[in-house]
């Protein structure tokens, strides 16, 4: 049977103690992640993108790693915007999914461009951004503008699903409208900026894959209570298959390989290095293709390099004039 996508009526009684519980929560128990404002943390959207992208299916610790990592290296969307594609993907390093790094530098590109220099503040504006989908781009608007935007990650739509629609396993049962309904009844308005940060946490720790429903403060107010209280269990959701031998794996030693080097490399000594058979080279060919039509990478004359390749010098003596070259126009101007 599909999954209603309304979410039931909840009270005003109901929602009121719910907010005031979780907060209560929070207050105990927040962690001072330094994309999140607050105890003299000021708002800052471009820290927010960063962070909210490197939260993408990855676990806090990993995202305070990245987050850190990246903001050293380029502490403004200026900074990001002007490095090289080759650096932006060696600062990302070994953090997975690197084509976020891609994403992360092509976003900043467009916002000096096309957003004087900032990130927007409109909706539209941020989810036309390269890799911005609905939550970075509520964790933008919530953190850096404080906006009363919804954020909904795998944690809220575990812990909403089951709080207001008694859903066990939200991830697969619940429907992502009646979610969000649910989710943007019980935000307080003008308090998103703690209510995000606090239903994301909650559902990371408490409300969690293994429901901790004996120490859970809202298990009075919750709609899954009763059933997790009398012996249903959530059905795990399937696992990513294996990664040893997986595409992902392949494209992550081609990857660390281009990262080491610090010039371009031939492509056949690549895929001699890296493939132990004939069919394997053709399959690491394959994805040296992928990698480089997602920016990852390029090839070119039987070389391949990491991120894009640096423009060549223009031949002395004809620059600019009759039968030089034509200089590619860059794709953005920075300024
Ligand atoms: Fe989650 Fe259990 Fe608390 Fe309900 S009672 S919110 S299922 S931890």
């Amino acid at each position: 049977m599909a999954a209603p996508t309304s979410a039931p009526a909840i009270t005003p009684q109901r929602v009121r103690a719910i907010r005031r519980r979780l907060l209560d929560w929070y207050e105990a128990h927040q962690q001072p992640f330094p994309w999140r404002p607050g105890e003299g943390r000021a708002r800052d959207p471009y820290a927010a993108m960063v962070a909210a992208v490197a939260a993408q299916q990855t676990q806090m610790p990993r995202v305070l790693e990245i987050y850190e990592r990246w903001m050293a290296a380029y502490p403004t969307l200026e900074a990001l915007a002007r490095a090289d594609r080759a650096d932006v993907l060696r600062t990302w390093g070994r953090a997975g999914y690197p084509r976020r790094a891609v994403h992360l530098h092509e976003a900043a590109r467009i916002c000096i461009e096309q957003h004087r220099g900032e990130m927007p503040r409109d909706l539209d504006a941020l989810l036309a951004l390269p890799g911005v989908g609905p939550f970075t781009a509520a964790i933008v608007r919530c953190f850096g503008f404080g906006e009363d935007s919804v954020a909904i990650d795998t944690n809220v739509v575990r812990l909403v699903g089951r709080l207001v629609l008694g859903d066990l396993q939200p991830t697969r049962e619940s429907s992502p409208a009646a979610v969000l309904e649910a989710a943007t009844r019980l935000m307080p308005r003008g308090e998103a900026s703690r209510w995000n940060p606090a239903l994301m946490d909650f559902g990371a720790r408490v409300c969690a894959a293994r429901p901790r429903c004996a120490e859970c403060p809202l298990a009075t107010l919750c709609a899954a209570r009763t059933r997790f209280a009398s012996g249903e269990v959530a059905e795990p959701v399937r696992a990513q298959g294996a990664f040893g031998g997986s595409d992902r794996e392949a494209r992550g030693r081609i990857l660390a390989a281009l990262r080491a080097s610090d010039v371009p490399l031939r492509e056949a000594v690549l895929l001699r290095d890296l493939a132990s058979d004939e069919a394997e080279r053709e399959r690491l060919a394959r994805l040296v293709g992928a990698l480089a039509a997602d920016g990852l990478a390029w090839r070119a004359r039987g070389r391949v390099g990491l991120g894009a390749p640096a423009p060549s010098p223009a031949p002395r003596g004809r620059a600019g004039g009759k039968g030089a070259p034509r200089r590619a126009r860059p794709r953005m101007r920075v300024r």
